[in-house]
């Protein structure tokens, strides 16, 4: 390991870390979350981690994302953070750039629909 990552290793061996229970809980609350309602469409998935969402009336026309590309803020943790406010703070940053990729998908859809389907 090189020593840039050193006293975040040492930070992190520190910390406590998540049980079984704290890790199930969270799955078995992920799964019953229902999905945000959306108009996209289901995306195809292709080489080099674009993500395609086709125009649902068939007309040829997609808008592509590369969520690889997406840049991330830095974490925002209280002094003192514990394993918890990191976990949180991931599930916040997921969840603001889940909903910003939601909304450029939705407005590049609503978009083309404008132009190119104004009749639907
Ligand atoms: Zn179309």
């Amino acid at each position: 390991m090189s020593d840039e990552f050193a006293d975040i290793e040492a930070v992190m061996k520190r910390l406590p870390q998540p049980t079984l229970d704290d890790v199930l809980r969270a799955q078995r609350e992920a799964e019953n979350t229902p999905p945000p309602v959306t108009t996209m469409p289901q995306p195809g998935f292709h080489p080099g981690g674009i993500v395609r969402y086709h125009c649902p009336f068939g007309c040829g026309w997609s808008h592509d994302e590369n969520p690889s590309l997406e840049p991330t803020g830095p974490l925002l943790l209280p002094a003192n953070f514990t394993s918890g406010n990191i976990s949180d703070a991931i599930t916040s940053m997921a969840e603001v750039r889940g909903k910003a990729y939601a909304r450029r998908v939705e407005q590049a859809i609503a978009d083309h629909f404008e132009s190119a389907h104004p009749e639907r």
